[in-house]
C-alpha cells in the first residue's frame, strides 16, 4: 500500500509524547508521505523543523483563519522565510471560517488575511491548502460563497503551470455544487474521517460522484478519527480507513484507492512518486 496523509497536525501538544513513534506506525502502516500544514508562524515552523528530521514528511506554512491573532506584516515575514524550504510544499492552512468567528469585521479580516497569503503562493509557485467551514457546519452558505469567489479570481489570475493544481479544498464538507465549482477550478478535495461516520450517507454520495482523479485523503490528526477509532486522538496509521471506505462508495479496491490518492498527492505537491 502507497498510502498518504495530506493533512496531518502532527506539530500539536497531543503529539509531544510519542511523536517519534507516531511517525513510525505510520511508516509501518503504509504511509509514504505525510503533510504537515501550519497554522501560524510558530505552528509553520514546527512543521518545517518536522520534515527536516523526517524524510517522509513534507509541511506547508501559513496562517489558519482561526489563528490570526499574531498575524502581521513581521509574523507573515517569517512564514514567508519559511516557505523557500525545499520540503515546502504548499502554503496553509489559510482560508474562511464562519463557524468560530461570527464577527463581520473579523471575517473580512479574514478574506483579506486569505487573499494576502493567495498572493504569496502564486508569487513562489505553490499550491494552497484550503480551509473552509460554514456558520453552524452548514452544507452551503456565506463561507463557501466568500470562499469560492476569491478563489476563482485567484485561479483566473494564474498564468502558469499552477493553474493546473492550484490547491485542495481540505477536509471537504460542503455541497455537490460547491465541488463542482471548486473542480472546475481545478481543485482537490480532500476527504477526512467524517465519511466513515454511520450518518454520513448524504456526504458519501456527494464522494460517489467526485471524480478520483481528484481526491486526497487525510486525517487532520489530532481531530476528526474514523470508525472504529472515532472519538480516539486520530493519527496517521488510521488513514487507511478512509481510503477503505472510499473503495467502498467508488468499487475499487483499498490497494487501488491509495496508488491513485497518492499519485494525485504526487502531481498537486509535486513531491515525487
Ligand atoms: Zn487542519
Amino acid at each position: 500500500m502507497n498510502l498518504t496523509d495530506t493533512h496531518c497536525h502532527l506539530d500539536y501538544n497531543k503529539f509531544d509524547s510519542d511523536r517519534a513513534e507516531v511517525i513510525q506506525r505510520a511508516i509501518d502502516s503504509g504511509l509514504i508521505r505525510l503533510l504537515v500544514p501550519g497554522l501560524h508562524h510558530r505552528s509553520s515552523r514546527d512543521a518545517v523543523l518536522l520534515a527536516e528530521s523526517n524524510p517522509s514528511v513534507y509541511a506547508a506554512v501559513g496562517f489558519h483563519p482561526t489563528d490570526l491573532e499574531e498575524f502581521s506584516e513581521e509574523t507573515f515575514q517569517q512564514v514567508k522565510e519559511l516557505a523557500v524550504h525545499p520540503k515546502v510544499v504548499a502554503i496553509g492552512e489559510i482560508g474562511i471560517d464562519y463557524y468560530w468567528v461570527k464577527e463581520n469585521d473579523k471575517r473580512a479580516f479574514q478574506r483579506d488575511a486569505l487573499k494576502q497569503q493567495l498572493q504569496f503562493a502564486k508569487e513562489i509557485n505553490k499550491p494552497v491548502i484550503i480551509h473552509m467551514r460554514e456558520e453552524n457546519d452548514a452544507w452551503v452558505g456565506e463561507a463557501s460563497v466568500d470562499l469560492l469567489k476569491i478563489l476563482e479570481e485567484w485561479q483566473g489570475s494564474l498564468q502558469n503551470s499552477l493553474a493546473e493544481r492550484p490547491g485542495v479544498l481540505h477536509s471537504f464538507n460542503g455541497n455537490l455544487e460547491t465541488a463542482q465549482k471548486a473542480l472546475n477550478l481545478n481543485f482537490y478535495l480532500g476527504i477526512t474521517g467524517p465519511v466513515t461516520y454511520k450518518n454520513a450517507d448524504e456526504k458519501r454520495e456527494i464522494i460517489r460522484q467526485l471524480p478520483l482523479d481528484k481526491i486526497l485523503i487525510e486525517t487532520d490528526s489530532p481531530f476528526l478519527a474514523p470508525v472504529p477509532v472515532r472519538g480516539k486522538r486520530n493519527e496517521p496509521a488510521y488513514v487507511g480507513h478512509i481510503a477503505d471506505k472510499i473503495a467502498e462508495i467508488h468499487l475499487k479496491s483499498p490497494a487501488e484507492i491509495a496508488a491513485i490518492t497518492a499519485a494525485n498527492a504526487a502531481r498537486l505537491f509535486a513531491w515525487g512518486d
